[in-house]
């Protein structure tokens, strides 16, 4: 199948091309041609199938004819060798607990799958890729836990010094072999003009084949439809309509769910959680997209001023606004309400919420009060991981899990680097002979 590029549809690559790097030199937003359904027999009987079954399913239905079913199966499986169960919140709502994977955070299912395949077109080159990430924390988490010891590949991570956590810190900085965390006095703004400075750097190009890994890449993006199906499974013996709650920053996760449904998943209605950065509950009360630079919240991984896969929403609605906003309702809550959300839901349900998942859970009790029909929220990351806003709010403390624990115990490593360029792409070309 092909790939088009959604800010020029006449630009079309291979799979390869777009998730690794486009002949124009950069990875940009792109959608495949079609979006090939299930078959019905197989959704007939979803609630008879594992995770990793359907995950194969999915992934060989989208990339069949790319890579070869087989190695499609293995990637997935592996991406997802993680329970992400369907949890009782209280009578008809749900709760997808997405964080039992390494770095408790639904990023873990994107990344894994995505190592899986460039791991997998790499093998056929003698060339080595550097992957080049800024993070603010957990996305270079997740994909330095993803591609940790992949053959053929290094990883270099840019993160500000100072303004990443504790514990972020360490699962950046810890794991050695193949990964190479680079402190950087700055902060995250810096990080990231320094990568993008480097990816438009062509005189880097006879010595280094750098990569990116962001969000926008499809391959991250895709495999978060496995655990819609999933969810539907578990939850097949209920006879109401379901719901979809997603707490969302760059829309990736809800653009994945929306994908499921193109693929033959009777998701009933979508709900878009956002803090108080609302720029698409805003669009779909108005009809006005407009990008405002990010406020800092609570629910910091949701904190998007210009959430990059409003294109592929609207892309996958033919740009008609009347098919986006049937499609999903949109609801924003200010720190003060999340507060309010985790303190209640711990209180008379007994369920302790990070600050993503309670505004899935908020939107999604909102949205269903006087319905006959059922919700499911994703909960996107471990409250573990936000552990000082929980236990302010609750006052309860959070135990860490043994996966966090571990990285706490080892010793930090990483390379102190000034906030300037010239110095980056000194430490690039130096490192790839
Ligand atoms: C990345 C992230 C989100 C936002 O997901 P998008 O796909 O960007 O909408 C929500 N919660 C947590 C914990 C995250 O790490």
């Amino acid at each position: 199948m092909q790939y088009y590029n959604i800010n020029q549809p006449t630009d079309k690559v291979s799979l390869k091309e777009a998730i690794m790097q486009s002949p124009k030199g950069v990875t940009g937003l792109y959608m495949p041609e079609t979006i090939p359904p299930m078959d019905a027999s197989f959704m007939q009987n979803l609630g008879q199938y594992h995770l990793q079954e359907i995950a194969g399913e999915a992934a060989k239905k989208m990339f069949h004819g790319d890579v070869e079913d087989r190695v499609l199966e293995d990637i997935a499986a592996h991406a997802v060798d993680f329970a992400i169960p369907a949890v009782p919140i209280h009578d008809n709502i749900y709760t997808l607990e997405l964080f039992h994977g390494p770095t408790l955070a639904f990023k873990d299912v994107g990344a894994r799958f995505m190592a899986g395949l460039f791991e997998h077109f790499i093998a056929r080159e003698r060339k080595e890729v550097n992957i080049l990430v800024a993070t603010s924390g957990d996305t270079g988490s997740a994909v330095a836990c993803a591609f940790l010891g992949k053959q053929g590949i290094k990883v270099t991570i840019l993160y500000p010094s100072g303004k990443v956590s504790k514990l972020q810190e360490k699962q950046l900085t810890t794991l050695g072999q193949n990964i190479t965390a680079l402190e950087v006095n700055g902060t995250f703004d810096d990080c990231q003009r320094m990568a993008k400075q480097a990816f438009a750097d062509s005189t880097l190009k006879p010595y280094v084949n750098l990569t990116s890994a962001n969000s926008i890449n499809f391959a991250r993006l895709f495999p978060q439809s496995f655990y819609y199906f999933h969810a539907f499974a578990q939850l097949s013996k209920i006879t109401k309509p379901l719901v979809c709650c997603v707490p969302s920053g760059n829309f990736g996760n809800i653009t994945a769910g929306l994908i499921a449904k193109r693929m033959g998943l009777p998701v009933h209605h979508f709900i878009a959680a956002t803090n108080q950065n609302d720029i698409i509950p805003q669009y779909l009360s108005s009809g006005d997209f407009t990008p405002k630079p990010s406020v800092t919240t609570i629910s910091n991984a949701m904190d998007v001023g210009n959430p990059s896969n409003f294109s592929r929403m609207q892309a996958l609605f033919n740009g008609v606004y009347a098919d986006f906003k049937t499609a999903i309702t949109g609801y924003a809550f200010n720190d003060e309400q999340t507060r309010k959300i985790m303190r209640q839901v711990y209180q008379q349900h007994d369920y302790v919420l990070d600050p993503h998942g309670a505004i899935g859970y908020g939107a999604l009790q909102h949205y269903l009060q006087g319905k006959d029909l059922t919700g499911i929220f994703l909960e996107t990351a471990h409250p573990a991981k936000f552990g000082d806003v929980v236990e302010d709010t609750l006052g309860v403390e959070v135990p860490m899990p043994e996966n966090l624990q571990r990285y706490a115990r080892l010793e930090k490593k990483s390379i102190l680097l000034e906030n300037d360029y010239d110095l980056l792409r000194d430490f690039l070309i130096e490192t790839s002979r």
